[in-house]
């Protein structure tokens, strides 16, 4: 029997779990369904920034728990014909490893008794007046009285509402070998100080999988031209060192009119997936389920049953307040790639004027501090 308030949320990946825990906290009966047989093993290294990190801070002790490292500080470095030189200055974060992040926010749902079914990937979502019936590719079938479609960049979901659409690959593809800024002459790496690191090329598709290559290929990467030695500080050492290499494409989709149809909306990646050259990829899932569970206990504060018309009130609120400022973000992202891999030694010395720039622009910190200072200042979830 199906209570009032129970809710699918598709993918146990990042936002997934949050989401889950915030639902159980706030009254609801959430449940996640996961295609994969469980947490993935592969993944790159990413950071949270303040505005992410705010929500996390929302479930008790969670923030202590973080498999990772506070960065200090940001570096932008540039190494062209041999010459060192260091760009510009930042901010503090925390680094992580996407597997054992996502580790600690499965393990945070199931300490608050969410339930999680791995192996169950959705295929088929059917609507009626007070339900929806979800149907997975193994044959089970679930009914809740919404559906949060919280299933990443290749979302089933985002294609059963809004039909097939192209992801749009930017052309660069990242290897991970494990927050410098490190820009060469058609290159870029961004390095982590946890144990590897991420450097960004233009290349051929990789489809973006959460998975290694094999030996064979990352050797191929180890000895290729990142790992020359005249890639200054220390980043062509990093690449011939590397003890795990991940390649994966790097994408975006185009921005969607809507988020949502009847009672089944989209939330994190699914909604807004973005390359991730400013960072915000997971910190924006996490400002997408503070304001949704914030609208959620406005209309509905007792976590009633939800009628349709109170239902459309919740996701139309919530898609207003986000759509427009994730896919700014999403082109914001874009731009920033095609700014950092540039090739020719004349393009390379005006990105590094340009970057070098940014640090004094009033403007570009105002951007920064607007963008870390959200989603609130007096939690009102
Ligand atoms: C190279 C790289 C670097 C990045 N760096 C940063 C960074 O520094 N900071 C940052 O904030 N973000 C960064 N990101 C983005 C960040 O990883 C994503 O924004 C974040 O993972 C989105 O979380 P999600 O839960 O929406 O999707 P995902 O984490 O992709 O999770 C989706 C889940 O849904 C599951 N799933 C898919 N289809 C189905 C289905 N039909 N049924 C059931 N389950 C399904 C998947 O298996 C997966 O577990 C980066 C991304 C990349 C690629």
């Amino acid at each position: 029997m199906v209570t009032n308030t129970k809710v699918i949320i598709v993918g146990a990946g990042i936002a997934g779990p949050v989401l889950a825990v915030f639902l159980k906290t706030r009254g609801h009966d959430p449940i996640i369904y996961e295609r994969l047989p469980g947490p993935a093993e592969g993944g790159h290294v990413f950071v949270l920034q303040p505005n992410g990190i705010r929500v996390l801070s929302l479930i008790p002790e969670l923030v202590e728990q973080i498999p990772g490292h506070p960065l200090d500080g940001l570096i932008h470095c540039s190494c062209l014909d041999g010459v060192e030189d260091i760009l510009r200055f930042g901010f503090p974060l925390i680094g992580v490893r996407r597997p054992e992040f996502q580790q600690l926010l499965i393990d945070t749902a199931k300490k608050y008794g969410v339930e999680i079914k791995w192996s169950h990937q959705a295929i088929e979502f059917e609507q009626s007046e007070d339900t929806v019936k979800v149907t997975f590719a193994n044959g089970t079938k679930d009914t809740a009285s919404f559906v949060v479609g919280c299933d990443g960049l290749h979302s089933n979901t985002r294609i059963t509402l809004f039909g097939k659409e192209k992801v749009d690959f930017t052309g660069m593809v990242r290897r991970r070998l494990s927050l410098v800024n490190n820009f060469g002459n058609g290159r870029h790496m961004i390095a982590y100080p946890i144990a590897e690191d991420n450097i960004t090329t233009r290349g051929a598709e990789a489809k973006e999988d959460w998975r290694m290559q094999n030996e064979e290929q990352q050797n191929g990467i180890r000895n290729g031209p990142f790992s020359e030695s005249t890639w200054g500080f220390g980043t062509g050492d990093l690449v011939k060192t590397g003890q795990k290499i991940v390649k994966y494409g790097l994408y975006d989709r185009p921005k969607l009119e809507s988020w949502f149809k009847g009672r089944i909306v989209l939330l994190g990646d699914a909604a807004h997936p973005s390359s991730p050259h400013l960072g915000q990829g997971a910190n924006q899932a996490f400002e997408d389920i503070y304001h949704f569970m914030r609208l959620l206990r406005k209309h509905n504060p007792s976590a009633d049953q939800l009628s349709t018309e109170l239902l459309l009130r919740v996701f139309t609120d919530y898609q207003d307040l986000r759509l427009l400022r994730t896919s700014e973000l999403v082109r914001g992202a874009r731009q920033q790639g095609e700014l950092r891999v540039v090739e020719g030694l004349d393009a390379c010395r005006a990105r590094d004027e340009a970057i070098r720039k940014v640090s004094d622009n009033d403007a570009a910190r105002k951007a920064r501090h607007e963008m870390w200072s959200g989603p609130f200042t007096e939690n009102e979830m």
